[in-house]
């Protein structure tokens, strides 16, 4: 049989999109036993609350009836609005009424109704450099043209954010938001203070640029005193657009997130997901719902920020312990990631991978496709959240050999 040459088919987008690196990579891992893997952005799945969603499930479908399995409003269900509301309310002081809330089928989904609701080709989205790989996709694939702006420790430089901010505008570029990931950065580990933050929304008025807050990590914090004051808390203009995901605060699986934004915002995101996918899961939505309402997601937050903590610590010792004098990083105060940039010239992550899965049984995800401008290729991001201690101890070690052997 002769296939039909696909390829003349294709769209622009789907001639020019790549894979994504992190989804190929955990793919070939998970039927590799024998590699420590670094490489996944996921939980410890000893923190799923198994029991309780499995009771909260059946109570949903008896409770609700047909409801919880029937279609349901594009924006989200009025009554899982109103307790995301309250939550939020609760846990990160924004103020936000349900017709300020739209579900999305997890913040990946809110990344995309966001590029576009916002981005014709050509248009600028300013970034953190690096920042989380999958958003460069969305962003991309919408046509925008990234800028990276860099990092310290706390985060992006709004100082360079601002005189890049000018020059973009002064040379009539149009820049549409600024897209940051203000505490526990993916992937770089990092957390705003609220100088930044303060300063971050002083740039974006002065500019007139919109920003997208996106906070999946701010519950899985390790030290006390973290800022950790959303910047939609600090927003006066109606000028940030919120979201957030259950994915690391219950379970990636049920794939549900939310955007909180002004709710004329709203109207247009609901208006684009109709054509996405409907609406995001019934049956999951109530369950959600209820594990808040029952207090759920703040235990699992409870169990997995020590669990977590002790993970972090150990990867610290042993990156310092194995490694410490090749590489830089910073010490994340929270979410799941440590980024580490070889201090060698020869050492390129990516082209080197495969050397690593192959000799060293040990994977990450090389840093380059984080950055906007192509940089970073020594870099590697390195998840705590996932192996376990021993693993992280016996993994660093071997990517401790691994860049050793590479940059001689
Ligand atoms: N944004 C960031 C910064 C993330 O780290 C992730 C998940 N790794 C997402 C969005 C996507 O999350 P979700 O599972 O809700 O789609």
């Amino acid at each position: 049989m002769v296939l039909p040459d696909f390829t003349k088919y294709y769209s622009e987008l789907a001639k020019k999109v790549k894979a994504s690196e992190i989804r190929e990579l955990l793919a070939l891992i998970r039927e590799r036993k024998d590699v420590i893997s670094f490489a996944g952005g996921i939980p410890d799945p000893a923190i799923f609350p198994k029991e309780k969603l499995a009771e909260i499930a059946k109570f949903v479908i008896e409770v609700y009836g047909d409801d919880a399995l029937q279609y349901s409003e594009t924006k989200g269900i009025i009554e899982v609005r109103e307790t995301l509301s309250d939550f939020v309310l609760r846990y990160r002081h924004i103020i936000a009424d349900a017709e300020d809330i739209i579900i999305t089928t997890g913040s990946q989904s809110a990344l995309d109704i966001i590029s576009r609701t916002f981005i014709n080709p050509g248009d600028v989205v300013i970034t953190e450099n690096p920042t989380y790989l999958a958003a460069l996709g969305a962003f991309k694939n919408n046509g925008a043209k990234v800028v990276g702006i860099p990092i310290d420790d706390k985060g992006i430089k709004t100082d360079v954010l601002e005189r890049k901010l000018k020059t973009l505008v002064e040379n009539g570029e149009r820049v549409k938001f600024i897209y940051v990931i203000p505490v526990g950065q993916n992937p770089a580990g990092t957390t705003m203070d609220k100088d930044r933050k303060q300063h971050l929304l002083e740039i974006a008025s002065k500019y007139d640029v919109l920003v997208v807050e996106d906070d999946p990590y701010s519950y899985i914090i390790f030290e006390p005193n973290v800022e950790v004051a959303s910047l939609k808390s600090m927003d006066s203009e109606n000028r940030v657009i919120y979201m957030s995901t259950v994915s690391k605060i219950l379970a990636p699986g049920l794939r549900i997130g939310w955007i909180i934004a002004h709710p004329e915002l709203i109207r247009k995101f609901e208006l684009i997901k109709q054509y996405i996918d409907l609406h995001s899961p019934t049956l999951n939505q109530y369950i959600v719902a209820e594990a808040i309402k029952r207090g759920i997601i703040m235990e699992t937050v409870t169990k997995a920020v020590p669990r977590y903590r002790r993970k972090r610590d150990t990867m610290i010792k042993a990156i310092e312990e194995e490694m410490g004098e090749l590489v830089s990083f910073y010490k994340p105060v929270g979410g799941l990631f440590i980024f580490t940039y070889v201090m060698n010239e020869k050492f390129y992550a990516d082209s080197l991978l495969e050397k690593a899965l192959k000799e060293y049984k040990v994977a990450y995800v090389p840093g380059g496709s984080f950055h906007p401008d192509g940089s970073g290729r020594n870099s590697m991001r390195l998840n705590f959240s996932y192996p376990s201690e021993d693993q992280i101890i016996e993994g660093i070690r071997r990517l401790g050999s691994f860049v050793r052997s590479s940059i001689k």
